[in-house]
């Protein structure tokens, strides 16, 4: 039997805001990360004169407003909306697209970035798959394997320039397909998908297989996504954000150095400035983290107390404590409850409602 699963879907979304704590917080759909530098300094400004100024990123590259009062006011939305980041009502909540941050720009097999926006565009096409749950995660990986092990329910994964094989699911992969079916096979296999899904958010929780024996070959594809590491890569710059969270002075720098252009947010908190290594000083200046080594790429931590009213540890001010010791030399992630929101795919020590005993004891078995 599929687990079960609630049938309220509470992601939220724009247009249907989540109470926290700290106010009300509205996510705002990225697909494939792939922005600029203008969009992102406008919902800088949407956060500052609505929210609490801030940006936070999440783990699948979108970005969310938060400390917004209990209605969200309607201009915030129209905003939001002439920014280009709601092309369709009915779909917001399921234009979940990641995309491998550096495809087209360097490495991997394939430039994806053009599959990104047709898929976006025939996800918002189709009337029946804005039934899709707002979980749903479609993974576009240009073959390098960063992001193929993020836990899709559908994705396509690069062979060559041209062709590659459709993912199904975490231990499913079907038939080969050229790049330019993948659009098609990916709607049609989600139009199967909302035909029988009844309660399941995900295609694992399906009670009957989403594709037929016949159609592919077994994989298991649960393999750790592989971040980016801050810092130059060719002529691009990679910058982590600490805790995922961008201010108003790191926004107007990023949009600085971009000059208006092309910004990716990528689904580890941080963000790819296509050719711009030759301007880390900029970045740095303003605590954004250009330096693979620094303590802040070691560390992440959920909202916490007392943004959140399940958190149980101030996590953001605890996970700035454990930097400013020195950082705990392995990746690690600071949760204010079992729920663990945010927590990286890939091996972490994982810190549960912490206490400023535990850090100082983790800071002490680095030493
Ligand atoms: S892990 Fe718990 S405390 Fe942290 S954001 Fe999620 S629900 Fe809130």
């Amino acid at each position: 039997m599929p687990p079960e699963a609630p049938r309220d879907d509470r992601c939220p979304g724009v247009l249907r805001p989540h109470e926290a704590a700290d106010g009300a917080m509205v996510r705002i759909r990225v697909p494939g990360g792939q922005t600029t530098g203008t969009a992102l300094r406008e919902l800088g400004r949407l956060a500052t004169e609505y929210g609490s100024g801030l940006l936070q990123l999440t783990s699948r590259g979108s970005v969310q407003v938060r400390g917004l009062p209990e209605v969200v006011p309607e201009p915030f939305e129209d905003a939001v909306a002439r920014a280009g980041f709601l092309p369709s009502a009915a779909h917001e909540r399921v234009r979940n697209i990641v995309a491998s941050p550096l495809t087209g720009l360097r490495g991997g097999r394939a430039d994806l970035r053009p599959l990104v926006a047709r898929l976006d565009r025939a996800l918002v096409a189709e009337p029946r798959l804005a039934d899709l749950p707002g979980r749903f995660l479609f993974v576009l990986d240009d073959g390098r394997g960063d992001v193929a092990g993020l836990g899709c329910d559908l994705g396509y994964r690069a062979l060559d320039a041209e062709r590659g094989e459709l993912l199904v699911g975490e231990r499913r992969r079907v038939r080969p397909v050229r790049l330019g079916e993948a659009t098609e096979a990916l709607v049609d296999l989600a139009l199967r998908f909302v035909e029988r899904r009844g309660d399941a958010w995900h295609v694992r929780q399906l009670s009957e297989p989403l594709v037929e024996a016949g159609e592919g070959t077994e994989t298991d594809l649960r393999l750790p996504s592989t971040p980016q590491p801050a810092g130059a890569t060719g002529p691009h710059l990679v910058v982590d954000v600490p805790l995922g969270l961008l201010s108003p002075p790191q926004v107007e720098a990023v949009h600085a150095v971009a000059d208006g252009g092309p910004v990716v947010v990528t689904p580890w908190r941080s963000l790819v400035l296509p050719d711009a290594a030759a301007s880390r000083s900029a970045l740095e200046a303003v605590g954004l983290v250009t330096d693979p080594d620094d303590a802040w790429s070691l560390v992440s931590a959920c909202v916490g107390a007392p943004w959140c009213a399940n958190g149980r540890s101030d996590t953001r001010t605890l996970a700035a404590q454990l930097v400013r010791a020195g950082g705990p030399g392995v990746r690690t992630h600071l949760s204010g409850c079992e729920r663990r929101c945010g927590a990286p795919t890939g091996p972490h020590t994982d810190l549960v409602a912490p206490t400023r005993v535990d850090l100082a004891e983790l800071v002490l078995a680095r030493a």
